[in-house]
């Protein structure tokens, strides 16, 4: 398996999880890192294809080792979760969010929204709500502007609470959006009790669009039938331009992917934005 080589620690593509000993080193080098805040978001424009500008960007942490450089979040989100240390690493990716919403408008560029990953165990947090109220006061965001990404397996954890903590969300202003979206175990039908706006669809199903006759009637079916439940859709993932036009052809609104571009830094972000606006 593809291994980053460190020093007293390897992180495995597999077989990581059997390492106790590698998790804990793991762990302590997480703990430094958010203490030394080591990481960046990088974003990621959302496209709406009636006019391909862009509307929106997904944040996607990083983690910037100072010896081992980037290091992507599926190396480490996992062993955040497990150790309780996203609970801290997921209030300072709130909190640069806001606060990276903030430094757009003083740059003049146009509003976009801006849409942040909660975790599982995130998003259990008795005190998220308030949290995200108070960073949202602190910097003088339009609530609206913020979006949270939730996945299906979260949702479907404690259907009570679970509700009533979207309804927190929502009496705050957010925007809410199911990721991953056909991957888990919920139907469209039994969405419809949460209160979400958007859909995102998988890449595992637009990646084989126009070529997988099966894929095609999922994400039409997909497509449709939020549509008529009034919630946005968007695919990510998209990667070329006959994938748009089999999108288009099922009017899907949004859609993400190495086709426009890939996450940035905010640096090269804030770039693509005073450059769409000169269009
Ligand atoms: P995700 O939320 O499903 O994010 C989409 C992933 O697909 C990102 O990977 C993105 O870079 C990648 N992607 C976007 N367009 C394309 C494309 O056209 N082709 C391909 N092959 N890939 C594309 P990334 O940044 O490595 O993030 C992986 C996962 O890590 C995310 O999946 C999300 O589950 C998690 N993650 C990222 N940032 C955060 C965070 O701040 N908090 C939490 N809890 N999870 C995060
Ligand atoms: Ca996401
Ligand atoms: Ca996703
Ligand atoms: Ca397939």
């Amino acid at each position: 398996s593809k291994a980053l080589g460190y020093n007293n620690f390897c992180l495995y593509d597999n077989g990581m999880k059997q390492d106790y000993r590698a998790q804990l080193t793991l762990g302590g080098a997480l703990r430094k890192a958010i203490e030394e805040e080591q990481f960046e978001l990088y974003y990621q424009p959302k496209i709406r294809l009636s006019d391909e500008l862009t509307v929106g960007a997904e944040a996607l942490i990083r983690w910037i080792h100072p010896e081992h450089g980037m290091i992507p979040p599926d190396k480490f989100i996992p062993i955040a979760e497990e150790t309780g240390l996203i609970l801290p690493l997921g209030e300072w990716v709130i909190k640069r969010a806001c606060h990276q919403l903030k430094e757009w408008r003083e740059a003049g560029h146009p509003p976009i929204s801006l849409s942040v990953n909660l975790s599982g165990r995130q998003f259990m947090q008795s005190d998220l709500v308030e949290m995200v109220r108070a960073t949202l006061a602190e910097t003088g965001v339009d609530p609206k502007y913020l979006e949270l990404e939730l996945t299906e397996s979260m949702l479907m954890a404690d259907a009570q609470q679970t509700i009533e903590k979207l309804h927190g969300f929502r009496k705050l202003g957010l925007t809410l959006s199911i990721d991953d979206f056909g991957t888990g175990y919920s139907s469209l039908a039994y969405l419809k009790k949460f209160p979400i706006q958007t859909l995102k669809i998988d890449r595992s199903f637009v990646s084989d669009l126009g070529i997988d006759a099966d894929d095609d009637a999922i994400v039409k079916a997909t497509i449709a039938m939020a549509n008529s439940l009034n919630l946005k859709v968007i695919a990510e993932g998209v990667e070329s331009r006959s994938q748009i036009d089999v999108l288009n052809d099922y009017q899907c609104e949004e859609v993400q992917g190495y086709l426009f571009a890939k996450p940035m830094n905010n640096i090269d972000f804030s770039s693509y934005l005073s450059a769409q606006s000169q269009n």
